[in-house]
């Protein structure tokens, strides 16, 4: 924990005393400030130019990797994924990969001490390549996480990404990653009916360029008995962090409408970054 604390402390990455944003309860109503506008909304900052410092939280399978990696592209700033810390460390077969691999195979949460180190070796690597801000995705996970990060730091806001339960198994069950490329894809297709008002939600899958097509890989914890204890686990360890952001304003809940297609662009106008979006393509 200390390694976390004392990197912290000393990282332009945690920008103490530097809070730029509005809460995210503020920024998720349409009529608030955007997180990118201060000074009473009165002229957009570019976000290249401050110190983003999100959370991602959701299910597994909900797509946290998939939206935090594009804003991160968007934004300019890391995207910080707790899980490929997990992974990079056992597939570097060091010390803690055996130790690791028995762990997450069975769907269990890794030690806050162990995630908190491979967190903050991840941290000074980034500060020694002058990174600024951060979007993190998978971190914080427990109650004693969230503390630790809130010692250390100041939050701005917490996008909780949300779909239905029964399509979370299936679309982890369809994860793909090109072993070369290292890119994400889905193979699942998703049509669930709409009931009792809840709309219904399709996703088309997202297949590999043929290039890729031969070097899939699908991950070992995604099979559905691992995949359901995961989730089992998030409900009861991770879900009250929302309630937990949430009593302090910095929570933005977002449902996603269906696939990247129709998610992207509302996710965008949730974090009124619709405008920034265009300017960028435009300049690109
Ligand atoms: P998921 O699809 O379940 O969100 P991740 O890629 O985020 O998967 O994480 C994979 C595994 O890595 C988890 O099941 C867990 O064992 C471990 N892990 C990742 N982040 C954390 C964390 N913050 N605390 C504890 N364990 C973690």
């Amino acid at each position: 924990m200390a390694r976390l604390v004392r990197v912290a402390r000393s990282s332009s990455l945690f920008g103490f005393g530097n809070r730029f944003y509005p809460t995210s309860a503020e920024a998720s109503h349409a009529s608030s400030p955007s997180p990118f506008l201060h000074g009473g909304g009165a002229s957009r900052v570019a976000p290249k130019d401050r110190n983003v410092q999100w959370v991602f939280l959701g299910c597994p399978g909900v797509g946290k990797g998939t939206y935090a990696s594009r804003l991160s592209t968007l934004l300019g700033v890391p995207h910080i994924a707790t899980g490929d810390l997990v992974r990079e460390e056992l597939a570097s077969s060091g010390p803690l990969s055996q130790k690791l691999s028995e762990i997450v195979n069975q769907g269990k949460l890794v030690s806050d001490e162990i995630i908190v180190d491979l967190l903050s070796k991840r941290l000074e690597a980034g500060e020694a390549r002058g990174e600024s801000g951060f979007i993190l995705d998978g971190f914080p996970r427990t109650m004693r996480q969230a503390e630790i990060l809130g010692d250390v730091t100041d939050i701005d806001l917490v996008v909780n990404l949300k779909l239905p339960e029964e399509v979370l198994v299936d679309k982890c069950l369809g994860r793909r990653t090109c072993s070369q490329c290292g890119k994400g894809f889905n193979v699942a297709h998703i049509n669930l009916k709409g009931e009792n008002g809840r709309p219904g939600i399709s996703m088309d899958p997202l297949l590999p360029p043929h290039q890729c097509m031969s070097k899939l890989v699908t991950r070992a914890d995604d099979t559905e008995e691992v995949v359901k204890a995961r989730l089992r686990i998030y409900n009861e360890t991770s879900q009250p962090l929302e309630e937990y952001y949430r009593t302090k304003g910095k929570l933005m809940e977002f449902d996603l409408p269906g696939g990247i297609p129709e998610s992207w662009p509302r996710l965008l106008e949730a974090l009124r970054l619709d405008d920034y979006e265009e300017k960028q393509s435009v300049a690109a």
